[in-house]
């Protein structure tokens, strides 16, 4: 058993459905077995794209069995063991090219899709292991030298560490994710939410920021609250967490408390930011006046969580074909 799984709530990008299996990573001959007799299956992502194929109404990952996939082809390629998904094991094919040509696939087999676009339309357990693999191909990106000296650095552990190929340094790097807060700003009727210029017209959603190095995510939520809004908080209390793969953050979820007054746009972080009460949120969001964020995502959930507690109708429905 693997003991990701105990931290399953009913959120997409959160561990489910697959095992890590991270004690597997070191186990070269075992993965190399599986990858040459067609027990392991791949899934590609290609241009920060995950390679899906259709099924039903929806989506399915697009897996292909290891073997499909000669070994001589593969030494080129940038695999990383995933763990094991529905009974086999799972590795992502991190792809510079369109891996067409090497599958010998037609274009209808493999299609590529944004999974932040495509996510409604999967399983929450494919949406989770994909967004697994969409955080590691980021982090291989963006690791290609060594921060410290500026050589090539090259994989090792199944995907799981990049070291350095200087002799003189050799530092080894790991997967990175960013800690950021998100909070939801209420008071008792309203809730205090924000938006910024790139967004689309309308659409607000909650406060959120980066934790700076020094501080623990409590002081993060006030102080991105402040810079961003000009209102002190209090009452800060943890709810959950989202790792959101889009490029490589951890979403650590909070409620706050503040008393609702004037705002001020402190660091221009925000093109606005204001009180929305239940009423407002209840009558401006089925008329479009108020776009809320998508559903996917722990700002979503938060401002769920606290609006149906007090709302005669739930969140859920005052626009039921929102994505
Ligand atoms: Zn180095």
């Amino acid at each position: 058993m693997d003991k990701g799984a105990f931290h399953y709530v009913d959120m997409f990008f959160v561990q489910c459905g697959y095992e890590r299996r991270s004690l597997y990573r070191e186990r070269s001959k075992y993965l190399e077995t599986c990858l040459s007799d067609g027990s392991a299956r791949l899934l590609f992502v290609y241009d920060r794209k995950v390679g899906l194929h259709r099924a039903g109404a929806g989506f399915e990952i697009a897996l292909v069995d290891s073997e499909l996939v000669p070994r001589g082809r593969r030494e080129a390629l940038q695999e990383v063991y995933l763990g094991e998904y529905v009974g086999r094991p799972v590795f992502a094919i991190l792809c510079d090219e369109h891996p067409e040509s090497l599958l010998s696939l037609t274009a209808e087999a493999m299609l590529f899709f944004d999974l932040r676009q495509a996510t409604a339309m999967l399983s929450p357990h494919a949406a989770s292991l994909l967004g697994y693999a969409l955080a590691m191909d980021y982090w291989h990106r963006t690791h290609r030298f060594c921060g410290r000296c500026g050589h090539r650095t090259e994989s090792g552990c199944a995907g799981h560490t990049l070291s350095c190929t200087n002799p003189e340094c050799g530092r080894k790097h790991f997967p990175r994710t960013d800690p950021a807060v998100i909070v939801l700003v209420q008071n008792e009727g309203a809730c205090l939410l924000g938006r910024k210029r790139e967004w689309i017209d309308r659409r607000y959603s909650t406060i959120a920021g980066f934790v700076e190095p020094g501080e623990t995510p409590e002081q993060a939520v006030f102080r991105e609250v402040y810079e961003e809004t000009g209102t002190e908080v209090g009452k800060i209390r943890y709810y959950a967490a989202q790792p959101w793969p889009f490029p490589g953050s951890l979403m650590l979820g909070y409620y706050a408390y503040a008393e609702p007054g004037v705002v001020a746009l402190h660091d221009n972080e925000l093109q606005d930011a204001r009180w929305f009460t239940r009423e407002e949120i209840a009558e401006w969001v089925p008329s479009g006046r108020l776009r809320l964020p998508g559903r996917i995502s722990i700002a979503y959930r938060l401002l769920q969580r606290w609006f149906d507690r007090g709302a005669i109708k739930p969140l859920d429905q005052l626009n039921p074909d929102a994505p």
